[in-house]
């Protein structure tokens, strides 16, 4: 049986595109590779907050599309820049009607965030919070409405005929000689969260060291959806960026220190140094640009973030999911000192290395001359903090990776995308496996949940226009 729409996961992009087609009449399967009731992926392991580019996600598409701009230096594809900002108020009023319920905080971009809200603790803490429910409903009103999820299937190719997409072949997950089964369709839309867990993938275009850097996430994207599109004829976009945080250097073994408290607002209020005590980047390019940087290097656990008791009761306390006190509760290691050479032996520094830099850095924020530093350090999104009020402290870290940026080429509806910039028919994408909108020289981060949202929705709509 042939149906209109067959999605390649079950995230948030492919649920809404399943639960809008449903809506608009259309018949659906979702195909989910994993197999629980409530299967984990990055939706639901997700914060919640839907926003675009850090501007309030109700904000007109004029402004919504100044932020976008503005946050990828004008790098983010034209078509879809301009959908995602004409479509994302719309997203999470539809999702109302679908089952979401919001809060909001002070901050203004923080307008919409799924309720019941994450606690603030570290550690894995998603079960029956805003995404985790939020999915679940929409599988109940795709269910409703007739569609079908089929956990435990994992799509390994497109059917293609003449050119056009006709539909998916896929086995049970885990299963790989098993029985292939066809899934024939009108469309088809890839929607299975990038290619971060695929450490072959994640070491040709990402990382020199892929196991050293963490899955800060489900760690279900393996790349099948891109390597699909590809071989049936797709462009991609840079595929080198990726969404992540700093994390303690712990969660590569410890589950009670990730995704949060995320270590960024250390690390761009303090120094990072390998282990001979020395800068390597700027601090200043912010979190989710260093966890870039670290994942480049040819050993991604060699770096420490050093800071002071100012920095630890400033920055430290005052982001969403403070490091302090969440990562001291969590028993993440803190190395604490009276003195730079104390602490170098605490945290296996170079001493000598770490008290030259902390001198030398310490005296160019405070001639306010970061800039001519040797490696040097900007100020313009985070201001330089001098290391100098004991006790010192360290943190070793590492770079987790939450999804990858780059991907499949699309246009603003959805549509695969060939090289030459024509549609490949019947073949859409959605959310982390898309690329063109996020990414460039600064990891530039835009949205990864209204971005799979509004894509979701854009992509159900097209099909059921061409289904009309
Ligand atoms: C800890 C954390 C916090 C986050 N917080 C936020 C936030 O507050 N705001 C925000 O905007 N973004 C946030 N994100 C990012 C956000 O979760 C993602 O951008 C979003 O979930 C992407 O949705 P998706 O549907 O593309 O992918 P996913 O949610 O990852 O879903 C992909 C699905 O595809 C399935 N799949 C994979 N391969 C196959 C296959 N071959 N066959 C069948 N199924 C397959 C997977 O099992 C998975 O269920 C966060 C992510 C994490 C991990």
């Amino acid at each position: 049986m042939s149906v209109d729409l067959v999605v390649v996961g079950g995230g948030l992009a492919g649920l809404v595109a399943a639960a809008r087609a449903s809506e608009l009449g259309r018949s659906v399967t979702v195909l989910e590779a994993g197999t629980d009731e409530r299967y984990v992926c990055n939706a639901r392991f997700s914060g919640g907050v839907f926003h675009i580019a850090f501007t309030e996600i109700k904000s007109s598409p004029e402004v919504l599309r100044a932020a976008i701009d503005r946050q990828t230096q004008g790098q983010a594809e034209a078509a879809q820049a301009e959908a995602l900002a004409a479509n994302a108020g719309r997203l999470v009023d539809w999702l109302k009607t679908h089952g979401a319920q919001f809060i909001r905080t002070q901050v203004a971009w923080q307008s919409h965030i799924l309720a019941p809200p994450r606690p603030i603790v570290a550690g894995q803490e998603w079960r029956g919070r805003g995404p985790d429910v939020l999915l679940r409903r929409l599988v109940e009103k795709i269910e409703a409405r007739g569609g079908k999820i089929e956990r435990g299937t994992r799509a390994q190719s497109l059917i293609m005929e003449n050119g056009r997409c006709i539909g998916v072949e896929a086995v049970a997950a885990g299963d790989t000689g098993g029985q292939v089964r066809r899934f024939p369709a009108h469309a088809v839309l890839l929607a299975d969260g990038g290619f971060q867990a695929n450490l072959e993938l994640l070491g040709k275009h990402i990382a020199k060291s892929p196991a050293g850097v963490k899955q800060r996430g489900a760690a279900t994207g393996a790349g099948d959806g891109l390597r699909m599109a590809l071989e049936a004829g797709a462009a991609t976009s840079a595929l080198d960026r990726f969404y992540g945080h700093l994390l303690c250097r712990d969660a590569m073994t410890s589950d009670k220190v990730w995704p949060y408290p995320e270590l960024d607002a250390l690390a761009t209020a303090g120094i990072l140094v390998g282990p001979d005590g020395r800068r390597f980047v700027d601090e200043g390019i912010g979190g989710v640009a260093l966890a870039n940087a670290i994942a480049r290097l040819p050993d991604p656990l060699s770096v420490t973030v050093v800071f002071d008791a100012a920095i630890w009761e400033g920055p430290g306390r005052s982001a969403r999911i403070p490091a302090n006190p969440t990562l001291a509760t969590a028993g993440g290691t803190i190395h604490r000192a009276p003195t730079l050479v104390a602490l170098a032996a605490s945290a296996g520094l170079d001493a000598a290395g770490l008290s030259a830099t902390v001198a030398g850095y310490n005296s160019a924020v405070g001639a306010q001359r970061t800039a001519s530093l040797s490696i040097p350090r900007s100020t313009g999104r985070f201001p330089a903090l001098p290391v100098a009020t004991a006790p010192f402290m360290a943190i070793p870290l590492c770079a987790g990776i939450t999804y990858t940026m780059g991907g499949v080429r699309i246009d603003g509806s959805t549509r695969v995308l060939k090289p030459d910039g024509t549609p490949i028919p019947g073949l859409y994408a959605a959310g982390s496996t898309t690329g063109g909108l996020e990414g460039g020289e600064q990891s530039s981060y835009v949205g990864g949940l209204t971005k799979a949202g509004v894509q979701g929705l854009l992509a159900a709509e097209h099909v059921a226009a061409e289904t009309a």
